[in-house]
């Protein structure tokens, strides 16, 4: 079995771990391979069991990414816009990002120097995801500021500043300064669940914890924040952007 072994001065037990379908094992520097091998050799089966669990929901579910790259896909890669899926047209000449919500697509022109390329190419998928960011941003900008106003002047919290950028694992968030920040990636949601967020983080101004007067506020500003957490528990896989 291949693995990538990871060793460190300061860790004192041995970790293993299946991510991406590749195995990790993180190890003491004292620890010989020898023991590292005998180890992943009593765990064999459980290991190939999440190796194939995780290569099966990278089909049935594959990353932005993996859309692309993956060659003599049948699917057509798509992406998911206001809470629904988009499929993803892509083109070349002067660049653009053109969303029709009726079809349900996106229309994404780069450069035409990436024509040669071609699709599959890292760099063109890398090229045609940063362009779709940017759009993202511009997009969702509006609609923050505008019903963050609205939601701060209805419930009379008010954020010290706003940021809108990319995070890899939250949606928003608050400090103790009343600095709120937003992930772009709220493109991807539907805007009564970027509701949600909004007053989940206007909430954090008054209870800096999740305690149950901050679900209660929660609740009398947003009576739908229960459904809003099961969609966006159920659509992760759909929301993954990597
Ligand atoms: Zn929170």
């Amino acid at each position: 079995m291949e693995y990538q072994l990871i060793r460190s001065e300061r860790r004192k037990t041995i970790g293993l771990q299946v991510k991406n379908a590749q195995v990790i094992v993180r190890a003491p520097t004292f620890v010989k391979t020898s023991y590292v091998e005998s180890l992943i050799q009593a765990k064999l089966q459980w290991l190939n069991q999440k190796i194939a669990e995780q290569q099966q929901n990278s089909l049935v579910n594959p990353s932005f990414s993996e859309q692309f790259t993956r060659e003599n896909t049948k699917q057509q890669p798509s992406v998911f816009i206001d809470g629904l899926p988009h499929r993803i047209i892509v083109s070349f000449g002067s660049p653009n990002v053109i969303h029709d919500p009726l079809e349900q697509s996106l229309t994404v022109i780069i450069n035409k120097r990436y024509h040669a390329l071609g699709l599959h190419c890292d760099i063109t998928v890398s090229k045609i995801k940063s362009q779709i960011e940017r759009w993202f941003k511009v997009s969702i900008e509006n609609y923050l500021v505008n019903h963050l106003a609205i939601f701060s002047n209805k419930m009379s919290l008010h954020a010290s500043s706003v940021k809108v950028r990319k995070y890899k694992s939250r949606w928003g968030s608050c400090n103790s300064r009343a600095e709120l920040s937003f992930n772009y990636l709220l493109k991807m949601l539907p805007t009564w669940v970027v509701d949600y967020v909004i007053v989940h983080e206007l909430c954090h101004i008054e209870h800096m914890n999740h305690s149950t007067k901050f679900w209660q506020l929660v609740a009398i500003y947003c009576p739908e924040y229960k459904n809003a957490k099961i969609w966006m528990h159920k659509n992760q896989p759909n929301l993954k952007w990597s």
